[in-house]
């Protein structure tokens, strides 16, 4: 018998393709400063702020720009999904497993590339921005499950939906998703850019059609056996 899984993806670069990190492309259709960005980039990698005051630093120069809402929306355009990520979603949600989403991306983005799929999700853990009355950018809710926290992401999300750690699925491309592919009882390195979480992930695949993962988790579904890292 098939067991029922939490099944978590990664947004930039594994549900969404055209971007490695959606804060960059925004910051270059934005027009911000590279040198002020990279201190605070710096600042954050030094330790010297926190994830929240970096989300926060960069917001401050999109909003010191005027952003509005449909600057953000017309800067996203041109992203668009995985292919194969809309029938990967749909046949993972309609075998019954419960999906997830854990990343540093934006809920606009979210929003933009995938409109109808929004309901799939059971939870969504990424950055939320702050627009006032007249749709202009005036902060964010940042998200405190990324980087090294995106797997208490996971043990979190996996305490609210009920289901056991060794039951979780994580699939992610960067750097930022070793902790979580750690963490999960299976994790799948797709579209991958880092040597670090092709060696902590259970699994690396080829090419950039999501529905490469569906077999991988078929048969982890059917078996659960935590694969030897
Ligand atoms: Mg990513």
């Amino acid at each position: 018998m098939n067991k029922k899984l939490l099944i978590c993806f990664d947004v930039d670069g594994t549900l969404v393709d055209d971007t490695v990190f959606i804060w960059q492309t925004l910051h270059e259709a934005i027009g911000t400063d590279p040198e002020e960005r990279q201190q605070w980039a710096n600042a954050f990698w030094n330790k010297k702020i926190t994830y929240s005051e970096w989300a926060q630093k960069d917001i401050d120069m999109w909003c010191q720009k005027g952003v509005q809402r449909s600057d953000i929306i017309n800067h996203t355009k041109s992203l668009k999904p995985m292919k194969g990520a809309h029938e990967t979603l749909r046949l993972l949600y309609e075998e019954g497993h419960i999906l997830g989403v854990i990343s540093g991306s934006l809920d606009i983005v979210l929003d933009a590339v995938f409109p109808d799929c929004k309901n799939l999700f059971t939870h969504v853990y990424l950055n939320h921005l702050i627009f006032d009355d007249s749709d202009a950018l005036v902060g964010i809710r940042s998200t405190p499950y990324d980087i090294e926290h995106k797997a208490d992401g996971l043990h979190e999300m996996a305490r609210q939906t009920g289901i056991s750690m060794q039951d979780t699925v994580f699939i992610g491309d960067n750097f930022n998703d070793v902790s979580v592919a750690n963490a999960a009882g299976m994790s799948i390195a797709f579209n991958c850019k880092s040597f670090e979480l092709e060696k902590a992930a259970t699994y690396t695949t080829s090419g950039k059609d999501l529905r490469v993962v569906l077999p991988l988790i078929h048969e982890f579904a059917q078996n659960c056996v935590v694969k030897q890292r």
